[in-house]
């Protein structure tokens, strides 16, 4: 849910939306631009003498910049496949600057997959900087001197990727494991406070480096794993109150649909007596859509009784009644919608559950879950709230 903010798909995997985070996107062309001014050095640094080397130092800088992109790239898709390989779902995946996000609608269900899966990115990051890097000692007395710094410079890149990937700190990698490791004992949100706050200690000292050094570069990625971090930690104690919550206590019951044969004159009258701007659709009791206030009214008033609402409605996501918010609020994401109509346990229209709904729970509930985990140090007790 939350990385799909400020980021533009690029392409697709199996059907799995891959996007570009506007943090890759402004970084890149800065890269190349850095490069570009320190290429006589970065050639030394590969032992390549760089007035042997065709291009200019900008189009270098570009090429460093595509390299970034792509081992970002292979980084994810790895954890993606692993991911898939053991049962979970991912939604999408999202580049960043320095790694990406497969955001899971499914985890894998035992917390040593989890670990896994945080494991496999960065060991193929390394994997890739090990095979580059032997191609370059391989081409040292080729005289190949392009292809030679090309795979210095991806050799390094992935290198760098699979290192800061394996830091033991909320949100890189290696934060994962750690959080994995800790869950058994801790439970999974004080776990991810702990390497939450892992993240955050880390993003200050680098910072403050950043900041010593006159490393603007530093500063950024300092910034990065702080929000990186409070944003992991967030969504986990989202998810455990959540999860804890059943949808009937925070729905709005009671609500009567409009049913899917009735004339969008009776409609019309519905939505003002329920002051709302859209309603459940129902047909036999079920809920089968929405109707939105708006595209009824944009029906000429002479011309609403010739039409159903029926013609009008959208698709209807539902909930059971006695599944969890989190469920809920999973679904909603799904779907890309606000709100879900709530069937009882025979499939008739119970009640109708908004994102706001789901505030309310989180607002009332999470304080209640941490003293629960606190209570429990051992094992993951299922408590739910009376
Ligand atoms: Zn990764």
């Amino acid at each position: 849910m939350r990385a799909a903010k400020g980021s533009l798909q690029v392409g697709s995997f199996r059907g799995i939306p891959i996007r570009v985070h506007f943090t890759l996107l402004l970084i890149l062309p800065v890269l190349a631009f850095m490069f570009g001014g320190a290429f006589r050095e970065a050639a030394r640094m590969a032992e390549v003498p760089p007035e042997r080397l065709l291009g200019s130092p900008a189009l270098w800088g570009l090429g460093v910049a595509v390299g970034l992109f792509a081992s970002v790239l292979v980084h994810e898709l790895a954890h993606t496949v692993y991911a898939l390989w053991r049962g979970g779902r991912v939604r999408a995946i999202t580049l960043m600057m320095v790694g990406g996000v497969s955001e899971l609608t499914e985890a894998p269900p035992r917390p040593k997959d989890e670990a896994l899966m945080a494991l496999v990115g960065p060991l193929t990051s390394i994997f890739l900087a090990v095979v580059f890097g032997g191609v370059t000692v391989l081409l040292q007395d080729t005289r190949s001197f392009n292809l030679q710094f090309a795979c210095f410079y991806l050799a390094s890149l992935n290198m760098f990727l699979g290192v800061f990937n394996l830091l033991p700190a909320f949100p890189m990698d290696g934060g994962r494991i750690v959080r994995a490791a800790l869950t058994g004992r801790l439970g999974p949100v004080r776990a991810t406070r702990v390497a939450s706050g892992l993240g955050r200690g880390m993003a200050v000292l680098f910072g403050l480096y950043g900041a010593l050094v006159l490393n603007p570069f530093l500063v950024v990625i300092a910034v990065f794993i702080y929000a990186g971090a409070e944003g992991e930690a967030r969504q986990v104690r989202m998810k455990a109150t959540l999860e804890r919550v059943p949808v009937s206590l925070l729905m709005t019951p009671g609500l009567v649909g409009v049913d899917v044969a009735a004339s969008l004159w009776e409609a019309m009258w519905a939505l003002r007596r329920e002051k709302k701007v859209v309603l459940p659709v129902t047909e036999g009791g079920r809920p089968v859509g929405w109707l939105w206030l708006e595209p009824v009214r944009e029906v000429p008033e002479e011309e609403r009784a010739t039409f159903t609402p029926r013609e009008l409605m959208r698709p209807a996501a539902v909930v059971g009644v006695d599944e969890n918010a989190w469920t809920a609020l999973r679904r909603m994401a799904e779907h890309e919608v606000p709100q879900l109509a709530v069937v009882a346990a025979d499939g008739t229209l119970a009640g109708t559950l908004d994102l706001s709904d789901v505030q309310r729970g989180l607002a009332l509930y999470q304080e209640r879950t941490e003293r629960n985990e606190r209570a429990a140090r051992r094992g993951w007790r299922q408590e739910r709230p009376a």
